[in-house]
């Protein structure tokens, strides 16, 4: 573990960070102590927390293999995309089709500078800086890459992101923004933290909003299912993560699976 990973100068590094809990929780080595505090606060709740990124990072790639494979989509927006770890999304799609074309979205300045030197050997994928609190901006600079043709199908992928929007940011709004800018036969893929199981959930909750990261929200299958409003939902629907479409590496019976929701959605 490092004292101070490599990133910009502006970075506040005495507060723990969404993408470096994440990486922690991964069994990753870009955390600070802060973020194993964070991370602690909330085993202490839920001592199995770490299978809910095991498991939507493996919902990820299930649903990315999806994407490419069956829905033949070839461009993405990995919106939330976090600090690079086993099965990039780029790897994923690459191994289904090399000519995919990717871009990055992230809001964290170490995420970019992690993205930045592994991504820049990859002419089919690129980073940007923007904040999904912000959807115009953020659809602005993916287009000015020129990377992406955002009239032709594409996929954005929203995979634990969400959920650390606050309700004052309104998410059904921004997911509302995003929606709207996909092309016809475009996809959307979202993975949520759910209150399905009230005591946990409320416990675990508290844990994210008060243990140290200051964000994951927990909301209930109504809320999570009309982020797809006007989407098609690919079969099996909004499930639990673990449902959606397992493969032989899916832990159907994850101790934590009532806590984690996932689907992906067409545009007609
Ligand atoms: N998408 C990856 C996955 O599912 O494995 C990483 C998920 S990680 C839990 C969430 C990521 O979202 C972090 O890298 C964080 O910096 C980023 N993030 C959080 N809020 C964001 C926002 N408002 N705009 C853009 N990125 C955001």
């Amino acid at each position: 573990m490092d004292e101070q990973p490599p990133g910009p100068s502006d970075v506040d590094f005495s507060r723990a960070s969404i993408a470096r809990v994440y990486d922690y929780l991964l069994g990753g080595r870009e955390y600070l102590e802060v973020d194993r505090r964070a991370a602690d606060a909330m085993r202490n709740v839920v001592p199995e927390v770490a299978e809910i990124a095991k498991d939507n990072r493996c919902f990820l790639r299930r649903g990315v293999r999806y994407l490419v494979r069956d829905a033949g989509i070839r461009q993405l927006v990995d919106i939330g995309s976090g600090l690079p770890s086993d099965g990039n999304v780029n790897e994923v799609a690459h191994a289904v089709d090399a000519g995919v074309r990717i871009v990055y979205v992230d809001n964290d300045p170490v995420v970019l500078a992690h993205a930045r030197a592994i991504l820049a050997r990859d002419e089919h994928s690129d980073v940007v800086s923007a904040d999904l609190r912000r959807p115009g901006p953020l659809f602005e600079k993916v287009a000015d890459l020129g990377l992406l043709d955002l009239d032709a199908p594409f996929a954005v992928l929203l995979s634990g992101v969400v959920h650390h929007l606050s309700d004052d940011d309104d998410p059904a709004g921004l997911v509302a923004a995003v929606r709207e800018r996909l092309s016809p036969g475009s996809h959307l893929l979202l993975s949520h933290f759910l209150d399905d199981d009230e005591s946990r959930a409320d416990a675990l909750e508290r844990a994210f909003l008060h243990g140290g990261l200051g964000s994951g929200r927990f909301r209930t299958w109504t809320e999570i299912r009309a982020y797809f409003d006007g989407l098609e939902l690919v079969e099996p629907g909004l499930v639990y993560a673990n449902e959606w479409r397992p493969d032989e590496h899916t832990q159907v019976e994850s101790p934590v699976r009532t806590l984690y929701a996932a689907g992906i959605g067409r545009k007609p």
